[in-house]
């Protein structure tokens, strides 16, 4: 075992005064349920300002670091030696022997920042520097110092114990899960949506999910991709709920009944209509989809008001001004890009119109639903009814 501590920096949640410990104490839960999937034994604790993770057993370090990078709220993660307050030239043994595990390369930049949140000990700051500096040159004479540019930095931090660490390893960012309330995710097995319930989990909210295939036009290899999908999102956001809603035979009334120009924005304000009803079962008190303005016809800025008008719910559309290019980055980055093009059919590309309407008229819409009255109400029932459940984790 290298490293027998992690400090965990977290930047955004230290500013919410009061509430802070709340924003703490989610974090802390947080990185404890993303530990469980590591082999090992580790204590969190929380100390003014900082989170240790602390090491109790031999663990996989790739593992660990892999587990604390998908942690909403964590900025860096930075593997440390920590030992307790000593005498000054025990502390600047330590802090040698840590660099030289560290970098055993021959040749490097570096600088020394220490901070003492112990003002008594008998050093100050800048003489600390100083020192340690003085013994990193000694003990490397390939060493320089560089303040401005360095290789690295020598952190040494004197609190109620030492803690050094030169290396900080990027968090992903954003607030802690579960400090946002919940929202329902429409996660279709495209590129966009997973890329969208990131985005808003990012921000603290847990997400649900809701997915709706038509079974026997779509088939259980693309239901099996938006599990797949839904297990990686939740590989940041947590366990998600995915409801899986057989959709069939409202797309074939649809398809009976109304104007074939407008299947995808009815069968659109369907599934918004359906979801609604979903987040208000499921205590969800907001919609995400990953629609982006002008990608496709139902995603113009006249099918989009019209979209909205069923839904009371705000609707979080997070990669609304996005390039396509920019969502395939970011689905790259997370890791659903993969799944994401594996060419299994989606429901909304068996039913769609050769030119379906970019600018569909709110009232024109209307009507043609109502050509749907007389069995839809039924039908919704009973697909909301029939809601299969899976837990993805
Ligand atoms: P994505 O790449 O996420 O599939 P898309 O570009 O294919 O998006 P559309 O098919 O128009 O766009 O869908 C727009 C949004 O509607 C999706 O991002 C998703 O939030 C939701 N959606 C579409 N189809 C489904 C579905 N079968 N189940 C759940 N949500 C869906
Ligand atoms: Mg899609």
């Amino acid at each position: 075992m290298k490293y027998q501590s992690f400090l965990i920096k977290y930047s955004e949640i230290g500013t919410k005064g009061k509430n802070r410990y709340i924003f703490e104490d989610a974090l802390t839960h947080q990185i404890h349920e993303h530990l469980k999937k590591v082999d090992g034994s580790f204590a969190i604790q929380k100390e003014q300002g900082r989170i240790y993770v602390n090491c109790n057993s031999d663990y996989d370090y790739d593992e660990a670091v892999d587990a604390l990078g998908h942690v909403f709220g964590v900025t860096g993660i930075c593997p440390m030696a920590q030992f307790p307050v000593c005498a000054y030239d025990e502390l600047r043994r330590q802090v040698l022997e840590f660099v030289k595990s560290e970098h055993p390369e021959k040749e490097f930049s570096f600088k020394v920042h220490c901070r003492r949140a112990d003002k008594s000990y008998p050093k100050t700051s800048d003489e600390i520097n100083a020192d340690v500096g003085a013994d990193i040159l000694d003990a490397y004479p390939g060493a320089r110092v560089d303040v401005h540019d360095p290789d690295f930095i020598v952190y040494i931090e004197i609190r109620k114990q030492v803690n050094v660490f030169t290396r900080v390893l990027p968090g992903a960012g954003g607030m802690p899960i579960g400090t946002n309330g919940k929202a329902m995710l429409c996660l279709s097995g495209g590129i966009d949506s997973p890329v969208a319930g990131y985005m808003i989990a990012k921000r603290g909210v847990v997400l649900e999910a809701v997915y709706f295939h038509a079974p026997p036009y779509t088939s259980e290899r693309a239901k099996q991709k938006v599990v797949d999908l839904a297990k990686e999102v939740a590989k940041y956001a947590g366990a998600i709920k995915l409801h899986v809603i057989n959709f069939t035979e409202i797309q074939l009334a649809i398809y009976e009944k109304c104007p074939h120009d407008e299947l995808t924005i009815i069968m659109r304000r369907y599934m918004m209509r359906i979801a609604e009803r979903l987040a208000n079962q499921n205590d969800c008190i907001g919609l995400i989809t990953g629609e982006s303005i002008g990608q496709v016809a139902s995603q113009t800025l006249f099918s989009l008001r019209v979209t909205d008008e069923v839904c009371e719910l705000p609707v979080y559309r997070p990669v609304i001004g996005f390039d396509k290019q920019e969502i395939i980055d970011l689905s790259e980055k997370i890791g659903t890009f993969e799944t994401s093009i594996l060419p299994f059919e989606d429901c909304c590309t068996i039913f769609v119109a050769k030119h379906p309407v970019t600018k569909p008229h709110l009232n024109v819409i209307q009507k043609s639903e109502t050509h749907l009255r007389d069995c839809i109400d039924a039908m919704m029932e009973k697909a909301i009814a029939e809601d299969e459940v899976i837990w993805c984790s």
